[in-house]
């Protein structure tokens, strides 16, 4: 393979494969082509309906295709299915989860993660390597290819494996890609990347890109955040939060999602519901409460529906928006605690029509 490869589709945007195919209309020609695609083997085909031949061998010379494979499928009975995918050697999961009327796809932006938040299972896996903007499209592709007729995936959240902001020129490139017309066309708000706090690339995240941030928040105190998510010594609460204040000075109509996961006994207080509320005061911000999905070893507990409940309440009555995210296809989910699986109707797509 000759080394100019550094690219592969689909992770051209359509301004750069209008360049190498000399043309906007094989551009389109092959974003339709696309559009049908239902396997990432690696390899292009040798021809691409609409791009003559004399223009398609030098390009698949040159560019290789994503090589995603689906190595298992498991589908809960509430039609979420999560993918177990080989990625060009590494493996990362891809979900695809119903709502009322579409589907949100969950996709990884790292095979493994280096950040060491206590609760979260990817960190058990160390870090294997970055994914590339077209290995992050294809997850989302190939999700979409098999989502049902009634259920178009019309929403991508970045909340599978991996920090994106340690991986943030390949996770922009592939919200740009994503967010393009034709195709695939996903609106710029129902793209949503979410962090753990890494604050550096949340600001440039802010700054470049028109699509939602998520942080995830998941304490309360310094204290608290730093023995759940030791990173908070460097980045701690009132610095990131100073970050969604200054940008929502600049856009006011941008809306931050704060993840909020649910410990028992550690930040699942009526005085921590209280805090948060005052945290958020000046940042316009949806919460999302997500009960803790345990797994062995953290020494952290889920807290009952009724704690989950009654948080969820006393957060709302102080006029902060805030949903709990109740865990779907927890059957197949079980070994993943990373996953933040969305309730019927209350995925992140149905946060445009709240605005
Ligand atoms: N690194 C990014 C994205 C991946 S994690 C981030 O931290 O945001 C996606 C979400 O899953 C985060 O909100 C995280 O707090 C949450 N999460 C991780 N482990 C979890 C677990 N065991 N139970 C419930 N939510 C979890």
């Amino acid at each position: 393979m000759p080394s100019s490869v550094t690219r592969d589709l689909p992770g051209l945007t359509l301004d750069e494969l209008a360049v190498s195919l000399q043309s906007r209309q094989r551009a389109l020609e092959v974003l339709k082509w696309l559009s049908t695609q239902r396997a990432f083997d690696g390899s292009l085909p040798d021809e691409v309906p609409g791009v003559s031949h004399r223009v398609w061998q030098p390009f698949r010379a040159t560019h290789r295709f994503a090589r995603v494979l689906v190595r298992e499928r498991s589908t809960s009975v509430d039609g979420t299915t999560k993918y177990a995918l080989d990625v060009d050697g590494a493996v990362v999961e891809t979900v695809r989860i119903p709502a009322t009327g579409r589907s949100t796809i969950c996709v990884s932006s790292q095979a493994g993660c280096t950040r060491r938040c206590v609760f979260c299972a990817t960190k058990e896996l160390g870090f294997v390597r970055h994914l590339k903007a077209e290995e992050m499209v294809a997850q989302y592709l190939l999700a979409r290819a098999e989502a049902p007729a009634d259920h178009p995936a019309r929403n991508v959240v970045f909340m599978g494996m991996g920090e994106p902001m340690d991986n943030l020129d390949e996770v922009l490139r592939a919200v740009e890609v994503l967010t393009q017309s034709p195709f695939p066309q996903l609106r710029q708000q129902s793209v949503t990347v979410s962090t753990s706090g890494v604050l550096p690339g949340m600001a440039r995240f802010l700054k470049e890109s028109k699509a939602s941030l998520a942080l995830s928040l998941n304490a309360t105190t310094d204290e608290v955040r730093t023995r759940v998510m030791p990173q908070n010594k460097a980045w701690p609460i009132d610095a990131l939060l100073a970050v969604l204040r200054d940008a929502a000075k600049v856009d006011p109509e941008r809306l931050t999602f704060i993840e909020y996961v649910l410990f028992k006994d550690v930040n699942d207080t009526d005085a921590d519901a209280d805090r948060l509320v005052e945290l958020l005061r000046a940042v316009p911000s949806r919460v999302n409460l997500i009960p803790y999905n345990p797994f062995p070893g953290t020494g952290l507990e889920t807290p009952s529906e009724a704690r989950v409940v009654a948080f969820h309440a006393r957060v709302m009555a102080q006029g902060q928006r805030c949903m709990v995210r109740w865990p779907r296809g927890r059957e197949i989910a079980a070994a993943c605690g990373q996953l933040v699986l969305a309730r019927e109707g209350e995925g992140f797509g149905a946060r445009a029509a709240s605005r």
